[in-house]
């Protein structure tokens, strides 16, 4: 079996492009796979302009070489950069990133950037913004203006559009020409099985054959623990929503872990989309293939883990569930018999038809099925469908135990996603509606593939620091870890600071998630404040903001006795108004102009006193 990522791939990607005479080298800082889609998609476009082009991952080459590129004639470098967490790189962009602080001379490089962000963060793009601007100033000449995608309003669409910038820039540069429309170029091309060993075939595993059930430490990205979920409960006394409360089981897997730490959960796509996948095209799920890229040199021999079956790949390795996007149905027009579908197709991922693929997929949320659905004469071969569809990737949820109340246990507080699409349509979560039926049956739960995440949300060093936490609904996940960290401390008879929680929910007597032990907190002293903000249960609306600015004196005493402040939850609204209302206090209670209030919150957070863990 050819391993996913060849390990002993020459990591000098300049002797790569002389090897192989491509000129276009395409990084990519991935964190969930999007950059790295878009890179792919930018090397093969290359070829409509007589270029070659590569996707690279700059973990897996030497950076440094970029001050070498005047080596390859007619060469440039794009890259496709996310932007993580407050601002930073991903993890295979983080050397590259340590790269750029100091010096180079990168004169013989031309580049151009796009930028994967969310604008519901404040730091929008701040990677792709620093690149772009540090490259220049290395001495590289810009070939167009950065993109700056937003992952929460239509990406693709901002995609598309920087790309019909960047590739007349590019001919100008060069004085080259297009060398024809794109036509459709599989990326890999399809190996069937007949007479396979069943110990061969991939049956979920993200990287190593077997690493699911021949299990071995270390555990990480591509070698999860698979988990027994020992309680899986509703923390929901009313309403018609669900939250779990989930414990997964890592004694004896040498997995550690800290409160504030993220724990990641490999999901499984619904068996019943599958199977109506398959029927709609007519496909035996349990024929074994393999997709082998044309390209030799390409990072990634197979999209996923092969040789593996169409339903393993269906329900573990593609993204079957969000909106696809329009290179996906682009090149899957030919497949429509009807005329009237591939003239709908080709306008709506057409440049001129952004708006209506806007409105017919992505706000209407129509996945794969729901397409293959509307359009009955569409029937793409499933291998090519599998090719092109993104693939399924973990979610991360907030750890809301201590290891020190809890070193055998990760706990975490997942509210389930089910809602109605503008359609109407029932939209369900992938993650937490699989995780809402893995319920505990005996000794050995039900098992999950997961790994702990090490994030920088942490508690002071000393027990007796304050701290204030903001964490309305699910955003008080992390925050039960930190208080049972403080209780711990208290119980071992240490003293520890004020610890003042500023949560929050819908109605108290509905979705009021771990009340009982809340107010246990603060009946034993561990919490010195729980200011509960319930809003729905008068007229107006009662958020944590409203709370802290009633509790701006004590708020503003804490934070000049050194206080840590954290922030938790709802990227898209509450952390955004929460941070006005703490400018509002710095500026009233420390009698400051707005511009010192700003500085002064941004002093907080250069050292550390200011913490988010928001997501959209
Ligand atoms: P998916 O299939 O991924 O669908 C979710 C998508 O549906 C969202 O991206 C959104 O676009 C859309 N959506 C969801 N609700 C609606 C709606 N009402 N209307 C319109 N569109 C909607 N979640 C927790 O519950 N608890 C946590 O502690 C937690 N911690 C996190 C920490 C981090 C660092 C991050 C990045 C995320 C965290 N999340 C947490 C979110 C979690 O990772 C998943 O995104 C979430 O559980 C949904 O996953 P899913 O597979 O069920 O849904
Ligand atoms: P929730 O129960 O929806 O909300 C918790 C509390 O926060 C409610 O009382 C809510 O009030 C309040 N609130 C709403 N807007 C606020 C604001 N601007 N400032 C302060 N408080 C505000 O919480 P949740 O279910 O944990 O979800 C929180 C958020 O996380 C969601 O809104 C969503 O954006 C995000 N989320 C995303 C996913 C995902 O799939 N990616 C999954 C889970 C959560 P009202 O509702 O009464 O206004």
């Amino acid at each position: 079996v050819v391993p996913l990522s060849t390990a002993s791939r020459d990591p000098s990607f300049i002797n790569r492009m002389k090897k192989t005479k491509k000129n276009v080298a395409v990084f990519y800082g991935s964190q969930t796979g999007t950059a790295e889609e878009f890179a792919g998609r930018l090397a093969r476009d290359c070829i409509r302009y007589g270029m070659k082009g590569f996707a690279v991952d700059p973990e897996e080459c030497e950076m440094d070489e970029l001050t070498r590129m005047g080596e390859v004639e007619n060469s440039f470098a794009l890259f496709c950069l996310a932007t993580y967490g407050e601002g930073d790189p991903t993890d295979n962009a983080q050397e590259f990133f340590d790269w750029l602080q100091e010096d180079h001379d990168l004169s013989e490089l031309r580049y151009a950037v796009f930028g994967l962000g969310n604008k519901t963060y404040e730091h929008f793009n701040a990677m792709g913004i620093f690149v772009d601007k540090r490259l220049e100033e290395l001495g590289a000449v810009r070939l167009c203006k950065a993109g700056m995608g937003d992952d929460d309003a239509n990406i693709e669409e901002d995609f598309v559009t920087w790309r019909e910038t960047l590739w007349p820039a590019v001919c100008e540069h060069f004085g080259i020409e297009s060398v024809g429309e794109e036509g459709v170029m599989r990326q890999y091309t399809l190996e069937t099985h007949e007479d396979i060993n069943q110990n061969e075939i991939f049956t979920g595993e993200p990287t190593r054959l077997n690493s699911l059930t021949q299990q071995k430490p270390p555990y990480d990205a591509k070698n999860p623990y698979m988990s027994s979920v020992k309680v899986n409960r509703e923390l929901h006394k009313g309403g018609d929503r669900s939250c779990m409360h989930i414990e997964f089981d890592i004694s004896g897997s040498r997995i550690r872990y800290e409160a504030g730490d993220h724990v990641a959960v490999y999901p499984t796509n619904d068996p019943a989309m599958v199977e109506e996948i398959a029927h709609l095209l007519n496909v035996n799920l349990d024929d074994v293939f393999t997709l082998n890229n044309v390209d030799d040199e390409a990072a990634k021999k197979h999209p996923f883990p092969c040789p593996t079956t169409y339903r393993t790949a269906l329900l573990h390795y593609v993204d079957i569930t969000h909106p696809p996007r329009t290179n996906v149905l682009h090149d899957i027009i030919d497949y429509a018999s009807d005329p009237k579908d591939r003239e709908f197709l080709t306008r709506i991922t057409a440049s001129a038809g952004k708006k209506e693929f806007a409105e017919w997929v992505t706000d209407s949320r129509r996945d794969i099925l729901q397409i293959l659905k509307d359009l009955p004469s569409l029937k793409p071969p499933v291998d090519h469908l599998c090719e092109l569809l993104p693939r399924l990737h973990a979610r991360y949820y907030s750890i809301s135990s201590s290891p020190k109340e809890h070193p055998e246990r990760i706990h975490i507080t997942a509210v389930l996603v089910d809602y109605h699409s503008k359609l109407n349509r029932r939209i369900k979560g992938v993650a937490t509606n699989w995780l809402a039926t893995k319920i505990p049956n005996g000794p050995d739960g039900p098992r999950v593939p997961i790994y702990v995440r090490k994030s920088p949300f942490r508690l002071p060093f000393k027990t007796t620091t304050p701290v204030i936490m903001i964490g309305p609904g699910t955003g008080l996940a992390p925050f039960r870890g930190f208080i049972q960290e403080r209780h711990h401390a208290k119980t071992e008879g240490k003293p520890i600071g004020d610890t003042v929680l500023f949560s929050g929910c819908r109605k108290k007597l509905e979705d009021y998630i771990y009340q009982e032990e809340l107010e246990g907190y603060e009946r034993d002293g561990t919490l010195s404040q729980l200011n509960m903000a319930f809003s729905r249960d008068q007229a107006q609306k009662v958020y944590v903001q409203h709370l802290l600015k009633q509790q701006s004196e004590s708020v503003w005493n804490l934070l000049n006795d050194g206080a840590h402040l954290y922030v938790c939850g709802d990227a898209r609204h509450m952390a955004h108004d929460v941070d006005m209302v703490l400018h509002d206090i710095v500026e009233a209670r420390g009698n400051m102009t707005q511009t010192q209030a700003k500085d002064f919150i941004k002093g907080l957070r250069n050292k550390g006193r200011y913490a988010c863990d928001v997501w959209s």
